[in-house]
């Protein structure tokens, strides 16, 4: 007999996966701690919005947002890649082929150029992970996509740094022959594991243009479900959101463990884009609409912000000036 789901079905089973998670988390794993800490500065950002913030709330909103600035997933990242190589996704708004750019002089890649310009970094995949005193929450890969040329040192690599102690946000724009992979060969260290599936627009032209050589929407979609099913905690990264993401966020969110998290595109200015593409971005980052989303979507409990959206709409990060 074979058993699918309904829409109804997958909200009923989502219910009872997060109140177990949520249980279980929070005592010992660092995804667990880190769960926690969303849904606090999730509320003080709210209470900001609403005018009802204590002068004390919004000082530890305010560090929060100054001291964590580009790490509010996880303090640190790690990497396969040669660093003077690009990530073959080659997504026209990607910050690290800027970045690259910027302080390597490597040269802005012609988006027709892609897999030869990845190297995978031999020493990085060879590196001996010692047993951490301090065990510690690493995006993999920070500057690099999952590919089926390297998903097997990805696997390898992924495998040592869970088992040194450590625990992993596995971030990817994926493919399914990927994501079967990697659900398959990690099963064992899936507690200490989350799959962000980055999906930015349900719009294929937009998806063609912006981001060229990643899978589109369809897959992506099955991707997440593929990790859902497999029993993963799972989350999706909307940064940048790419058209309006309400009907992203109905369509995915049955398949999310955790979160949904909305982001401002971070327009590099190495970065140079077709004007009539570039215009149909306009709006989608400014202050009204960003005020609107964050109160539409008010009630989902698994969307959060980036702190962009939150600049975006006034509030700023301040560091706080220790008393002697
Ligand atoms: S997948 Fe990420 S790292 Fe790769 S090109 Fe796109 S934005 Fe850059």
């Amino acid at each position: 007999m074979s058993f699918t789901l309904d829409e109804d079905g997958y909200a009923i089973v989502n219910f009872v996966k997060s109140f177990f998670n949520l249980k279980s988390e929070s005592k010992d794993s660092l995804i667990g701690k880190k769960n926690v800490y969303h849904l606090r500065i999730k509320k003080l950002f709210y209470r900001w919005i609403d005018k009802s913030i204590s002068e004390e709330d919004l000082i530890e909103l305010r560090e929060t947002l100054y001291r964590d600035n580009n790490k509010q997933w996880a303090p640190l990242g790690t990497n396969i890649i040669q660093h003077k190589t690009n990530c073959p996704q080659l997504c026209r708004y990607c910050y690290n082929i800027a970045w690259k750019h910027r302080s390597e002089k490597l040269e802005i890649p012609d988006i027709e150029d892609t897999r030869e310009m990845f190297c995978t970094d031999e020493k990085r995949v060879e590196k001996v992970w010692t047993t951490r005193k301090k065990a510690n929450l690493y995006i993999f890969g920070s500057t690099h996509d999952i590919f089926p040329e390297m998903i097997d040192d990805y696997i390898s690599v992924a495998r040592k740094v869970i088992e040194s102690g450590s625990e992993l946000l596995i971030v990817t724009k994926p493919n399914i022959v990927c994501m079967k992979k990697l659900c398959k060969e990690l099963k064992d260290l899936k507690d200490k594991i989350m799959i962000v599936c980055t999906i930015t627009s349900n719009d294929k032209d937009l998806l063609e243009y912006w981001e060229p050589h990643a899978p589109l929407y369809k897959e992506r979609v099955e991707c997440l479900k593929y990790a859902y099913d497999q029993g993963y905690r799972t989350s999706v990264s909307m940064e940048p959101y790419l058209s309006d993401p309400r009907k992203v966020i109905k369509d995915i969110c049955r398949y999310v463990t955790h979160y949904v998290w909305l982001g401002k595109m971070n327009h590099c200015k190495e970065l140079e884009f077709d004007e009539e593409q570039y215009e149909k971005l306009d709006g989608l980052y400014d202050e009204e609409y960003v005020m609107d989303l964050i109160k539409d979507l008010r009630d989902n409990e698994k969307v959060f912000f980036k702190y962009s959206m939150m600049r975006a709409v006034g509030l700023t990060g301040k560091r706080l000036v220790k008393s002697k």
